[in-house]
């Protein structure tokens, strides 16, 4: 801690505080930073969770937020991750702003590929997201994508028992995880499909009253119909990422190598 300084909280999220900070040394340089209790842990597991955040450092893309630093404070007992600060707020606020308007279909696209080639790259890196929703994609001032929270979960969940940390929000959650299956690669795929289906509904695709309705939901793969101002062919890439089956559900690769999709990839990837 003894390099940074801590400007502000800007919010407490499903693990942790948040701060924006300064770097000491270059005041100039401003980060985000994720305060993370480590209660009931053992020594060993604070290792392996702290060795888990510096592997995940090492992971460098455009479209992603880097973890810049990562160190025990407070006595040991808080792991505090240093990541870039992102100050044009997230996807979802961005959504929202719309206010139901249909977002065109070129920004739509644009995105979306962003974030694929984002959860493409590590994935490529045998990294799960496990928390991708639209509040955990980033903009920057110039509108570019930077997906945030990648891989965290995993070392997190290690530190909470499961029931409280399935307390984050559940609408992204895939068919196959509702059942209790292992999470995988097709699992973020599933939630990329969440992201995609609310930039063009500007709602979710799935939400309930209770928990025991939207799992129903989900299993089902039952979502409302999407706009007909977009095309089939942006609608399409919608069903094929909300397959309930995660066997028949594509990965992110075969995914951007969709004709339509990778058209567009040289134009805004
Ligand atoms: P959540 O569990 O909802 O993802 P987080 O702990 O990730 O919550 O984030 C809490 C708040 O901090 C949110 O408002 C989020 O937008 C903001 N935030 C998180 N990471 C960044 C970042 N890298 N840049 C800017 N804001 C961030
Ligand atoms: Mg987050």
């Amino acid at each position: 801690m003894e390099n940074y300084v801590v400007e502000k909280k800007i919010g407490s999220g499903s693990y942790g505080n948040v701060f924006v900070v300064h770097s000491k040394i270059d005041p100039s340089k401003r980060y985000v930073m994720k305060r993370v209790p480590m209660t009931g842990m053992s020594a060993k597991e604070k290792k392996s969770a702290n060795q888990e955040v510096s592997l995940l450092k090492t992971l460098q893309h455009p479209n992603i937020v880097s973890y810049r630093d990562s160190f025990m404070d407070n006595n040991d007992k808080d792991l505090c991750i240093v990541m870039t600060y992102c100050q044009g707020g997230d996807l979802s606020s961005r959504i929202k702003a719309y206010k139901g308007q249909p977002i065109p279909e070129e920004q739509v696209v644009r995105w979306f590929i962003q974030i694929a080639l984002a959860i493409e790259f590590i994935h490529t890196r045998r990294v799960l997201h496990r928390d991708l929703k639209t509040q955990n994609v980033f903009l920057t001032k110039t509108g570019q994508i930077k997906l945030g929270d990648f891989g965290i979960a995993r070392v997190l969940n290690k530190t909470m028992d499961m029931a409280q940390t399935s307390i984050g929000t559940p609408l992204y959650m895939s068919p196959e995880c509702c059942n209790s299956k292992p999470y995988s690669f097709k699992s973020d795929v599933w939630s990329l499909g969440c992201c995609l289906y609310e930039m063009m509904a500007g709602k979710h695709p799935f939400s309930a009253r209770d928990l025991q309705g939207l799992f129903l939901k989900i299993a089902k793969g039952q979502y409302g119909p999407i706009p007909p101002t977009y095309s089939s062919k942006l609608r399409l890439v919608v069903e094929k990422t909300l397959t309930t089956n995660p066997q028949k559900r594509p990965g992110v690769t075969s995914l951007l190598q969709n004709q339509f999709l990778s058209r567009q990839i040289i134009d805004y990837g």
